[in-house]
């Protein structure tokens, strides 16, 4: 294992050195990306995040750590290959959990993913304006704002009374999780999660124009996943 994570560090500093030196060799080439940060499709992306689910499961890492001249490169332009809307639970950092470097994710994190206009927006800037071509739904088991979604659906609503906020919230939560209404919980809420993160995907295609058309034109790759808090392991749906 030591061995393994110490040869990944050692390939990605030499990934690392001469990219920088090609890029010091050559400074009428566009400096705008590191490498480590872009990918030519959508299915590209993905298979960077799903290599480093299973490395961070391994317990071994392929992040580097930021040089002063790979901050410089990257403070010219952001490139990530991915985007990622996830709960904003302290148990689920998506730059962990996909052992993903800086500059590699642009992040969305609302408590159950709920969605409003601020968030759509930011996906959209993403999609229209970094030119991202992969987005991942990632939701997680025990998420705590699908359980208050839950109870308010079931009449026992949890210190949701006080703030409006908060009911607006999970209120974009609740058409998702209408049909558990008054069912037993699955365990871990798994089965609640799933539907409400997929469901979170036919919401992105009706309400933003720009997500639906890039998505139809087969620019667009949207991926729901579920995190499992007790494991470590993202299961992609
Ligand atoms: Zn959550």
């Amino acid at each position: 294992m030591k061995s393994s994570t110490f040869q990944n560090i050692l390939l990605l500093n030499i990934f690392l050195g001469s990219s920088l030196l090609s890029w010091a060799e050559t400074p009428t080439a566009n400096p705008a990306y590191p490498s480590l940060t872009t990918a030519s499709s959508g299915s590209e992306a993905l298979e960077k995040i799903r290599e480093g689910n299973l490395r961070f499961q391994k317990k071994l890492t392929d992040a580097p750590t930021p040089t002063v001249d790979f901050l410089k490169r990257l403070a010219a332009a952001q490139k990530p290959h991915t985007i990622i809307l996830s709960c904003s639970d302290s148990r689920v950092p998506p730059e962990i959990i996909f052992d993903q470097g800086i500059g590699t994710l642009f992040t969305v994190r609302t408590a159950g993913m709920s969605l409003d206009s601020n968030v759509i927006g930011s996906l959209e800037y993403a999609i229209q304006h970094l030119q991202s071509r992969h987005v991942v739904i990632l939701g997680h088991t025990s998420c705590g704002a699908v359980k208050a979604t839950l109870d308010l659906l079931d009449g026992h609503p949890t210190n949701t009374e006080a703030s409006t906020s908060l009911r607006e919230l999970l209120g974009d939560l609740q058409p998702r999780l209408q049909g558990f209404k008054g069912q037993p919980r699955s365990q871990q809420l798994r089965e609640e999660s799933t539907t409400n993160t997929q469901g979170i995907v036919q919401d992105l295609l009706e309400r933003s124009a720009l997500i639906r058309r890039e998505h139809q034109a087969g620019k667009l790759k949207l991926t729901p996943a579920i995190y499992s808090l007790e494991t470590g392991k993202v299961t992609f749906l």
